[in-house]
């Protein structure tokens, strides 16, 4: 039998969510401060929840899926948690999702924190990424799309998901900026795209060498020293100046360089620069 589940807050994505579980046949149980919100819901079979109480003594898992994190405790604040299981997908940080866990569990709830990498639209398809973290899962939500469990610390599904945002940005802005310079030679980037896709992924085949090299905290240049990086990013800087396109991006890479040469890197391999990230900048 399918996990019984109960979808607290139906706006855009908790509306996707319960529609995905109703696709799958989940017994799916619903309620939205605007009860309204659930009407095609329930007209498609969704059974409505006339209380909060009700949504959490339902069964099975609870989903909470609204605004903020104040949203949810306020809406929770005074409702029976013991022996819930409760999955929060509402977005938040990872000092939210850890006080929310404490704040759960001393109410007897069993509770579970996520985080969707996707929207609305790619729910109930395996393109949406739901990640979890907290206690092992006892319910399956597959239907939702593909699960990953991160472990036990409820912060790790906020943290994972920050960093993956890091990640897209980075080479999104990289892409661009490369983009920009090359416009200014009359190539468009429909024709550069393709150059930049390969050397995106590329780089993207040296990150478990180099992470064995962070988790060392030995940096051998066996590829590269940083200095030789440097130069090449004195380049990039000049280039984009000279062309008339934004340097901020290429002075921001280079300046972090030039602080880990000035501490004695130079020679080092570019994981290196581990130690510029993992402290406060200037
Ligand atoms: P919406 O604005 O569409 O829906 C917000 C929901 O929260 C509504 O159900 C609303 O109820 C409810 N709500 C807000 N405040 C309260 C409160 N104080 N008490 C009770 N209910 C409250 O947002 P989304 O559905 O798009 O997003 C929900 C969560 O999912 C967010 O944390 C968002 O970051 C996350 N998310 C969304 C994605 C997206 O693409 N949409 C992608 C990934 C994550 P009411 O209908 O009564 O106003």
């Amino acid at each position: 039998a399918k996990t019984p589940v109960s979808i607290i807050g139906l706006g855009l994505m908790g509306t996707a969510l319960a529609r995905a579980f109703l696709t799958a046949g989940h017994p799916t149980t619903v309620w939205n401060r605007t009860a309204a919100k659930a009407d095609a819901l329930v007209a498609d079979g969704a059974r409505l929840a006339p209380t909060i109480g009700d949504a959490l003594g339902s069964g099975g898992v609870t989903i909470l899926c609204l605004t903020d994190y104040p949203a949810v405790r306020e809406l929770l604040g005074g409702a029976e948690l013991a022996g819930t299981t409760l999955l929060n997908l509402t977005s938040g940080d990872s000092a939210q999702a850890r006080e929310t866990a404490t704040w759960a569990e001393k109410q007897g709830a069993r509770y579970l924190d996520g985080a969707i990498m996707a929207v609305p639209s790619a729910i109930g398809t395996d393109e949406a990424v739901i990640l979890l973290s907290g206690p092992r899962p006892d319910f399956e939500i597959g239907a939702l799309g593909t699960i990953s469990h991160l472990g036990e610390d409820p912060g790790l599904a906020s943290l994972y998901d920050v960093a993956g945002l890091a990640m897209m940005w980075s080479i999104l802005n990289a892409w661009l900026q490369g983009t920009a310079m090359l416009k200014t030679a009359g190539i468009d980037a429909a024709t550069y795209a393709p150059f930049a896709q390969q050397i995106a992924v590329g780089v993207a085949g040296w990150l478990p060498g180099y992470a064995e090299q962070v988790d060392a905290g030995a940096f051998p240049a066996e590829v590269s020293a940083l200095e030789t990086d440097a130069r090449a990013m004195a380049h990039l800087v000049e280039e984009s100046e000279a062309l008339g396109v934004n340097a901020e991006l290429p002075k921001l890479l280079k300046a972090m360089a030039d602080r880990a040469i000035a501490a004695g890197h130079g020679g080092e391999q570019y994981p290196v620069l581990i130690e510029e990230f993992s402290r406060p900048g200037q």
